[in-house]
């Protein structure tokens, strides 16, 4: 099959897959008013392989590297820094070409990747095997994938051996000659209700008493066992709102309960070899952050411009404190950009295998992380307290109302009131909504929190050598 199509990937998710939303089994992802919106959202990857134009199937559908079969782009393994900077290109133009972040794809080949580095690490050549035919599985059938990594993990400040139960860090219960059993929960698990695959990879580093819980794996989404239980999401957009003529784009996270799950030798990619769970964390996490960094540039631009555009509104481009928060506005985003682009250009080979630079996909990540609420706050600024206070649509519309919305809310005479109006609403879902609080705790959180990307930062910058610069410099000759 190798591409497919829209309808071929949504008749796919009625499986008969266990999914929970506001207390209700769903029957049907694909009709749910607030998983549709998901399905819809990951199926625009698919209408991307499919697109009649050249450039964009140029640049998401390559060739398979034995046969030549037409394969998505996400399933090349990257082997060089060109793999990794078209990599960044793709996740960016689908967001450009979409208006949303068609994730279907792109957490699953993190982990996968990771287990590929890992498995050839291990030497062992069952686990290389597994993750070679279970690459070409996905190439061949085209399959949505999520990134099951997060554990629940009860008391943070106790190993998963100490917990209070054993399954707060997902582990395996049981081994038989035909697999394994596994149980625990995933949480906060992107697109999960809406993939076709689960890969697994452990949240953290294990040690030898917990070689139980350094498993990784791939399984289906509607294997026995496995429970969704997804965040309330926002839907359709609501008829107050000003918005753009395109649908909305939203994925849902889901908590994935694993209930004693069968998973069959051939999908294992890790099983009690705990002395390597710290590098499919970290390996992991490298590819992850570099995906996160690739998708966040053109957000970022979009609120970046926001500003821009509101500052000309208000008739207040030149004055001088809003072109210096401009100023930090673009280096916020330049500088994510610059740092994107350098960690695909210099990345780190483990055999065959191209791994973004590590330092600086965490450099990116946490300069993303630790200014995004400011950044936020320089446009919040700029836009004015009409962020907040915003008439919305349906007084637009309603001729008791409108003349005196059209007469008092116009800025700048160069623009007329309804351009400034739909601004400052497209800047209110950015900056001031629901929406955007979810964003921020997003910012801190997803991808790993900043103390993570601090101790990788830690781990892979080269302190010794800075120490030993100071030293010659103060004429300090001992060790
Ligand atoms: C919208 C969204 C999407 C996501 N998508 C995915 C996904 O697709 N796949 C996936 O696997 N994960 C996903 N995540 C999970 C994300 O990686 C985690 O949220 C992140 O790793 C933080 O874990 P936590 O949420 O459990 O927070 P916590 O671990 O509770 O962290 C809270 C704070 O406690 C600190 N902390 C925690 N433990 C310790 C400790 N032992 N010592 C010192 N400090 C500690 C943290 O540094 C942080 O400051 C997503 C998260 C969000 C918000």
């Amino acid at each position: 099959m190798g591409i497919r199509t829209v309808e071929q990937y949504k008749q796919s998710l009625k499986d008969g897959r266990r999914v929970y939303i506001r207390g209700e089994k769903v029957d049907d992802v694909t009709t749910h008013p607030i998983l549709g919106v998901s399905v819809d959202t990951v199926a625009q990857g698919f209408a991307l392989t499919a697109s009649a134009d050249p450039e964009i199937r140029k640049l998401f559908v390559v060739p398979h590297p034995k046969t030549g079969e037409p394969i998505n782009r996400y399933f090349v393994t990257p082997r060089n820094a060109e793999d990794l900077t078209l990599r960044t290109k793709m996740i960016q133009q689908s967001i450009e070409l979409t208006g949303g972040l068609p994730f279907g794809k792109d957490i699953g080949t993190d982990c996968l990747n990771a287990a590929f580095v890992v498995a050839g690490q291990m030497g062992k050549k069952q686990y290389q095997e597994n993750a070679m035919n279970f690459l070409e599985h996905v190439r061949k059938h085209d399959l949505a994938m999520c990134g099951a990594v997060t554990c629940v993990k009860g008391d943070r400040s106790k190993e998963p051996s100490q917990q209070k139960h054993p399954d707060y860090y997902l582990h395996v219960v049981d081994k038989n000659k035909d697999g394994i059993v596994v149980k625990g929960a995933k949480i906060h698990i992107t697109s999960a209700p809406v993939a076709n695959e689960i890969i697994v990879v452990p949240t953290r580093q294990m040690r030898e008493s917990e070689a139980d819980y350094a498993v990784s794996f791939a399984i289906p989404a509607n294997s026995k066992g496995i429970v969704f239980i997804c965040r309330a999401g926002r839907g359709q957009w609501s008829a107050h709102e000003f918005h753009p003529d395109y649908p909305v784009r939203e994925l849902t996270e889901a908590m994935i309960v694993f209930d004693n799950v069968f998973v069959p030798w051939d999908r294992v990619f890790m099983c009690g070899e705990w002395q390597f769970s710290m590098l499919i964390a970290y390996t992991f996490a490298t590819f992850h952050r570099f995906t996160a960094i690739s998708y966040k540039v053109p957000s970022v631009e979009a609120m970046a411009g926001c500003a821009v555009a509101m500052a000309e509104y208000n008739g207040l481009e030149k004055v001088g404190h809003v072109r210096d928060k401009l100023a930090d506005i673009a280096g916020y985003v330049e500088t994510l950009r610059a740092l994107t682009n350098a960690a695909a250009k210099d990345p780190v080979m483990y055999g065959d295998i191209a791994v973004p630079n590590p330092l600086i996909a965490n450099m990116a990540k946490l300069h993303f992380s630790s200014k995004y609420h400011e950044f936020v706050k320089w446009i919040q600024d700029i836009c004015g307290g009409i962020l907040a206070t915003t008439p919305d649509r349906k007084d637009w519309e309603n001729p008791e109302i409108h003349d005196y919305l059209e007469h008092y809310l116009g800025g700048s005479a160069k623009f007329s009131t309804e351009d400034r109006l739909r601004m400052i609403h497209a800047a209110q879902r950015m900056v001031c909504s629901n929406e955007s609080a979810f964003h921020e705790v997003t910012t801190v959180h997803a991808e790993g929190s900043m103390a993570a990307q601090k101790m990788m930062i830690l781990a892979e910058s080269p302190l010794k050598k800075y120490k030993e610069k100071a030293k010659r410099a103060a004429g300090i000759k001992s060790a």
